[in-house]
């Protein structure tokens, strides 16, 4: 069954140092000592973890839950590098490449500032997600079970001490509901449909590891099954980054969902000033680890990569590519692929004579996720574009503010505003907003909003 599907791609998001790193650090690791030669394969920005390793690393948790050869799913692909923008950038027309997320939340302080942008994002592409409610080892009177299934290592916890934690899930799961959504502790799930599970984990004991791994495999089976069935042919994928390296000069960072992408191809991507096609001249993806020997020669050639993973990609005018635009490889006329890059950039690029906010963010990935929140806040937009703020923009909201002051405003989403244009702002009379928190750019908004509306 499972030869036309792919890993699925999971993306870990939350606040800073609630564990995301150390938590897929423990995971490998933990599995490295089950490994059987070249399992665990290092792509660029992504970690892949086959299901066969889990399988034996969970083989209690599996057993619980009489899951023995009922699991079809590989392995996950799993996302190192979040960041917001990262995972801004992980879009498809409106959705994510992204097919599960771990929404990681330190029981310990509960909900922080980017739990709250982590749920927006993940709502506004309607990717599930498990909550892993981390640094159970910090309960106090916590006696640790390494590695153990959580329900296992609870069980094992004297009564103070088990409250403790039903206490922090509890206003964990209060404040899941503040949010509007349901969440539950996962093992008292009635309906995955429509309820969170939240896994108590920690990433120093590895307690709850398994059952997270478990539930994941589990929810992609039932949630994101049809996601996962490939199509084939020509490698599609998303820019996740553009950066230069050192020795390889401009490299892109793809995330191939489907099809197959080969050394030589001609792929299209947006760029700033329209469409770039070009000629793949070099992959890379990271050596194994243990054959890493000098850091700075970190990298493999390869020739050929196949869906799902993650390739760095060197070819001549990615300079110019947009993070967040979509690649195609392309066979046969490049038209219909070029068209369907520039539809894709439309799609998120608004530019209208209608009363609204001008836009601005750093990538097509950070734009999309930043229209969709105005929408749903009811927010109109009159024009959304990528790059600092410039003179043009001001204009452009000089002209709404003469139609309607509220509405004649910048919001800037993580790019800058160079003296020279926050000086044309001043004589306009037009108001920036500047905030590298989405929700809090937009809160800031609202609140001078209804200040001036009264
Ligand atoms: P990130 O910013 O979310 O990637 O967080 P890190 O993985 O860098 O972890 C932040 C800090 O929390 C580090 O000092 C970790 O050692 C610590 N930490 C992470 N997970 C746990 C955990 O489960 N238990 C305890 N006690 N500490 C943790
Ligand atoms: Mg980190």
């Amino acid at each position: 069954m499972s030869e036309n599907y792919r890993a699925p791609i999971v993306v870990v998001v939350g606040h800073v140092d609630v564990g995301k790193t150390l938590l897929l650090d423990k995971i490998r690791n933990t599995m490295v000592a089950y490994r059987e030669p070249g399992m665990i394969t290092q792509h660029i920005g992504l970690s892949y973890l086959p299901w066969p390793i889990i399988e034996k690393y969970a083989a209690p948790v599996i057993e619980r839950y009489r899951l023995k050869g009922k699991v079809w799913v590989k392995g996950f692909l799993m996302v190192d590098t979040p960041g917001h923008a990262a995972f801004s950038n992980l879009r498809r027309r409106g959705g994510s490449v992204a097919d599960l997320a771990i929404l990681v939340i330190d029981l310990t302080r509960g909900f922080e500032e980017q739990t709250y942008e982590s749920l927006i994002l993940l709502k506004s592409r309607n990717i599930p997600f498990v909550v892993a409610a981390n640094k159970v080892d910090r309960i106090y009177g916590w006696k640790p079970i390494p590695n153990a299934s959580i329900l296992d290592s609870y069980n094992a916890q004297d009564e103070e001490t088990q409250g403790r934690l039903e206490e922090a899930l509890a206003n964990i799961i209060m404040d899941f509901n503040k949010q509007g959504f349901e969440a539950e502790r996962f093992d008292r799930i009635t309906d995955f449909s429509r309820q969170v599970p939240i896994v108590p984990t920690s990433a120093v004991t590895g307690e709850g590891i398994p059952d997270l791994l478990v539930l994941m495999a589990g929810l992609t089976q039932r949630l994101v099954k049809d996601r996962l069935r490939l199509v084939g042919g020509p490698g599609k994928g998303v820019v996740m980054e553009v950066k230069e390296e050192k020795g390889l000069g401009t490299t892109m960072d793809v995330v191939l969902y489907d099809g197959v992408m080969r050394k030589g191809d001609t792929i299209v991507a947006m760029g700033l000033n329209g469409p770039v096609v070009t000629r793949i001249r070099m992959m890379v993806m990271p050596k194994p680890l243990d054959e890493m020997r000098d850091p700075e020669d970190k990298y493999m050639h390869i020739n050929e990569v196949e869906a799902a993973a993650g390739v760095k990609v060197i070819a001549d005018g990615l300079d110019d590519v947009v993070p967040g635009s979509s690649v195609y490889v392309v066979q046969g006329d490049p038209k219909p692929y070029i068209d369907e890059v520039v539809k894709d950039a439309a799609s998120v690029k608004i530019e209208t004579d209608q009363i609204g906010v001008v836009a601005k963010a750093d990538t097509l990935g950070t734009l999309e996720a930043m229209v969709l929140y105005l929408r749903s806040q009811g927010i109109p937009v009159r024009k959304a574009d990528i790059g600092p703020v410039t003179r043009r923009d001001i204009i452009d909201a000089s002209v709404v503010r003469r139609k309607n002051p509220l509405y004649g405003v910048v919001l800037a989403f993580n790019v800058k505003v160079p003296k020279e244009v926050e000086e044309e702002a001043k004589v306009q009379l037009v108001t920036i907003f500047q905030n590298n928190i989405l929700y809090r750019l937009v809160e800031e908004f609202t609140k001078w909003f209804n200040e001036e509306k009264s």
